[in-house]
């Protein structure tokens, strides 16, 4: 009996990797980082097609918004090369000191009428531990929790001790944002002032304490896509549950404002890897978007994105929401926040059940659709 040589092609690989995921089974390290190296057009255009089917297959048609409000500004101690914020550069980063309860109503009012679903408080310093400054955090979040406008976040860098993370959770902290930022490797490249295991202990702390993590990191700071696969690997390990996918806008004054940006489809590449390594998560595009993607921003749907962060970012500006809001419908989403008189949705809030866009879906699909053709 001959055999027969059959040719596997890409596609075929992508397809059934994406079957493998959809049939509640994941990709092995080796798996993702042939993904990450793919880098024909049309591998590339599969792989995003593969992304979106697995980002509907889990989070239905509905994105997950956030804002954040910088809550404390400039002169960290730490010295991340990416951020404007460190004291070791000269940036035009505004510097003051923490705030007081008026702009975090403001910036609830803001984020409810907008349909974003939690604002985070970002701090820039190193961390948290006992004494006043986390009496006034744990006062601050609250407020906002009582407020019942919006979810407060929080990102305020390291905790020392879980009895700090206890009393987070016990002010009304549903979740925390804290970035592995790069993989294990490439971690003391961009920063020298704590390491990527003062990292994982504090998400330690969160989660013992019952706390979600929302956490993820920042490409194109000059990390291999090996770098990207085992920073995606890790944000599985540790079962985060939002995860933020940033892309430098290099700064000026940082050691990365000369940094060469990535190219797009390279991005939206990044993006369809994490939905392939993280099915189920919600995938948030961050910062860096619209510097870096212009007008292919509503393409990071297609590639898997589940989430975006929407307002401005700590130290630059964003598009405006609006036009957010305008992107969204025109691909037939939705945001995942529902209105409290709706009654029809009040079972699926933040659930993505996708009930209410399901039949607006068409101009997405039919795009990708053209695409697989
Ligand atoms: S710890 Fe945060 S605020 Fe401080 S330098 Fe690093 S990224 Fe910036």
């Amino acid at each position: 009996m001959s055999s027969v040589q059959v040719d596997v092609t890409n596609r075929d690989r992508i397809q059934g990797l994406c079957d493998r995921i959809l049939q509640g089974g994941s990709v092995d390290r080796e798996e993702a980082l042939w993904l990450f190296e793919l880098e024909d057009q049309a591998d590339i255009t599969d792989l995003m097609a593969s992304a979106n089917r697995i980002r509907q297959h889990f989070k239905g048609n509905r994105i997950h918004l956030c804002s954040i409000v910088n809550a404390k500004a400039g002169g960290c101690s730490e010295n991340c090369k990416f951020c404007s914020q460190s004291a070791a550069y000269t940036t035009a980063s505004p510097r003051y000191g923490f705030v007081d309860a008026e702009p975090l109503r403001h910036a609830s009012d803001e984020a409810k009428q907008n349909q974003v679903t939690a604002v985070g408080l970002v701090a820039a310093w190193k961390g948290l531990r006992e004494g006043p400054v986390l009496d006034e955090v744990c006062d601050r979040i609250r407020e906002m929790a009582a407020d019942g406008k919006v979810r407060p976040d929080a990102s305020l860098g390291l905790i020392e001790s879980q009895e700090v993370a206890n009393r987070l959770k016990e002010a009304g902290l549903a979740c925390y944002g804290h970035n592995l930022e790069s993989s294990r490797r490439f971690f003391p490249e961009h920063c020298t002032t704590h390491s990527f295991e003062d990292r994982l202990r504090t998400i330690g702390f969160l989660k013992q304490a019952g706390i979600k993590i929302c956490s993820g990191g920042i490409i194109g700071m000059g990390e291999s896509r090996a770098d990207r696969c085992d920073l995606a690997m890790e944000l599985r390990a540790i079962d985060a549950s939002v995860v933020p996918v940033n892309f430098l806008n290099p700064i000026e004054g940082t050691p990365y404002e000369n940094m060469e940006p990535l190219p797009p489809m390279e991005i939206l590449k990044t993006i369809a890897c994490f939905r392939f390594i993280l099915p189920g998560k919600e995938i948030m595009v961050a910062g860096g978007r619209t510097v870096n993607l212009r007008d292919l921003q509503g393409m990071i749907f297609m590639a898997g994105a589940s989430a975006l962060m929407v307002g401005n970012y700590l130290t630059t500006l964003n598009q405006s929401v609006e036009k957010d809001l305008q992107m969204l419908r025109d691909l037939g989403l939705s945001p995942d926040w529902v209105p409290e008189d709706d009654s029809d949705h009040q079972g699926c809030a933040q659930k993505s059940c996708g009930c209410e866009a399901e039949n607006q879906a068409k101009p997405m699909e039919a795009a990708l659709t053209a695409g697989q053709a």
